[in-house]
């Protein structure tokens, strides 16, 4: 496994950062794997300035020119979905099954907006007077993305692909607990042909470089996936200069079992839905619902799967749930997990292991206002919640300031459609989960975010529209002298 060079990459260069050293470890057995001097507010300036010169000449390009690049970007990603793979486990704890597939969705993302970008179209509008009218769409011109730890290759693609496609340039600032797939991500777009100064890699403290990058004045968009906190503070800082953010936040999702449900596959959708990640997944089935007549027959058989998945090592083959990203995540889960018992919630399974392991954790018996019902965990624990009928269902299911994702298992559909419209989140998937589409939008509302990535919009929010009036009938003007 080669590691990507520990530098920051910054117009074309990989350079060494002026700002505070950023350690990376192997969250499985917390070895070292090196160290790197992160981004300081100069070597932030430095990037901003690469960018600014080198954005004109992409955002006139031709767009399938720019489509070209975007999909040898997508062909490298790849070509090197391995390494990619075996470096996102390393810097993330995620079974190598999950950091593939991440891998492979981040190619798809490049390919999808390259597409997009060389058939987007312009539009004439309908006249109502005698000029042509016209709706284009022109790069932003400097953006910026920033993003978490728990997915990066995907999260990154997310956001710098529509960037790119849209025609401008990009400044990506990775988390400083998993900096390493997105400067990997760099060496693969530069290996492209991707021009110098497009995109930037700055790993580096969020309270500084990611800070620098929301208020400078000549970043023009940020769109930013993290905790909700972080989230609302981005935002207040873009309204101050009137800049548009998208925010993809924290979540809290409600999942409900119907008593005619398929109970295999509701069963292997939850386990997933929660357990995938180790939990750390913003869009966790965290909340489930299950209607009460089959609650303790249901309940049995999960506690029972879940006591069966593999905890450990990421890279073994049968393993589903790997370690934490960290210690001091590792206690922060700790810690919503004796808050659970202190409410009076009783643990059917699992619990902390030795401070990298969290064993998947099922909790009963708490009210949905309950901390763990209400607040974002970020681990593999679930709260099991009984419900009567659809409306009970709907109403438990909205009590939550989050608004991500949803799930509902059932064979009925008119239900299930009835409740996907009911329920307030972003994605709702039935008789599924986590399912991503580039093509689908992603996004939420509520205490988990705003506007919406991917599908075609996804290149929309990263470009400014104008209305381009053009009289070509040379009719008189009413003003003129004669
Ligand atoms: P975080 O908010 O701590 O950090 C996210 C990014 O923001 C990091 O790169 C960080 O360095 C940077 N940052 C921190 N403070 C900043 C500031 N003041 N200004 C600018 N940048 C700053 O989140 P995290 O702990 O890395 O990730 C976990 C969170 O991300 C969870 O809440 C999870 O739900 C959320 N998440 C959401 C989605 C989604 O699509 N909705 C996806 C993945 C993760």
């Amino acid at each position: 496994m080669t590691v990507p060079r520990l530098q920051l990459f910054v117009g074309g260069r990989w350079e060494e950062g002026a700002g505070a050293p950023i350690t990376s470890h192997n969250p499985w057995d917390w070895s070292e794997i090196g160290t790197l001097r992160g981004a300081s507010e100069q070597d932030g300036e430095r990037a901003i300035a690469h960018a600014e010169a080198a954005q004109p000449a992409w955002g006139a390009a031709l767009p399938t020119e720019r489509a070209a690049v975007l999909r040898r970007i997508g062909d490298g990603i790849e070509a090197n979905a391995d390494r990619i793979s075996a470096l996102q486990t390393m810097d993330t704890g995620k079974t190598r099954a999950e950091t593939r597939a991440l891998a492979l969705s981040a190619a798809g993302t490049f390919r999808y907006f390259a597409a997009l970008a060389e058939t987007a179209e312009d539009a004439i509008t309908p006249r109502r007077g005698p000029a042509t009218t016209f709706s284009v769409h022109e790069p932003i011109g400097v953006t910026a993305a920033i993003t978490p730890w728990n997915s990066p290759i995907a999260s990154d693609a997310q956001k710098v692909a529509p960037a790119l496609a849209a025609g401008n340039a990009v400044l990506l600032k990775p988390a400083s607990w998993a900096p390493l797939t997105a400067l990997l991500l760099a060496e693969i777009a530069n290996e492209a042909g991707l021009p110098a100064g497009l995109l930037s890699v700055l790993p580096g403290a969020g309270r500084e470089i990611g800070s620098l990058l929301v208020n400078h004045p000549a970043i023009g968009r940020v769109a930013f996936t993290g905790g909700t906190s972080t989230g609302r503070q981005l935002a207040a800082q873009a309204a101050a200069k009137l800049m548009p953010v998208s925010l993809e936040l924290g979540g809290k999702s409600p999942v409900a079992v119907f008593a005619d449900a398929d109970m295999d596959r509701a069963i292997a959708g939850v386990l997933f839905g929660i357990f995938s990640s180790s939990g750390q997944s913003c869009i966790a089935g965290s909340r489930l619902f299950v209607q009460a007549k089959i609650y303790e027959a249901f309940r049995d058989r999960l506690v029972v799967a879940t006591k069966k998945l593999v905890v450990g090592d990421p890279n073994a083959p049968a393993t589903r749930v790997g370690p934490l990203i960290h210690p001091d995540h590792h206690a922060d889960v700790t810690a919503h997990l004796e808050r659970a018992r202190a409410d009076g919630g009783r643990v059917l399974c699992g619990g902390p292991g030795d401070g990298r392991l969290f064993y998947p954790t099922i909790v009963e018996g708490l009210d949905n206002n309950a901390a763990l019902c209400r607040e974002e965990v970020f681990g593999p624990i679930l709260s099991l919640l009984p419900f009567d009928d659809e409306a009970d269902l709907i109403a438990k299911g909205n009590d939550n300031e989050y608004g991500l994702a949803a799930g509902i298992w059932t064979r009925d559909f008119d239900r299930a459609w009835r409740v996907a419209g009911a329920w307030q989140a972003g994605t709702i998937w039935i008789n599924t989960y986590k399912q991503f589409s580039a093509s689908t939008p992603f996004g939420a509302d509520g205490a988990s975010g705003q506007g919406r990535e991917k599908g075609r919009e996804g290149l929309r929010v990263w470009q400014r529209q104008k209305g381009i009036y053009a009289d070509l009938t040379g009719a008189t003007i009413p003003w003129g002298v004669a």
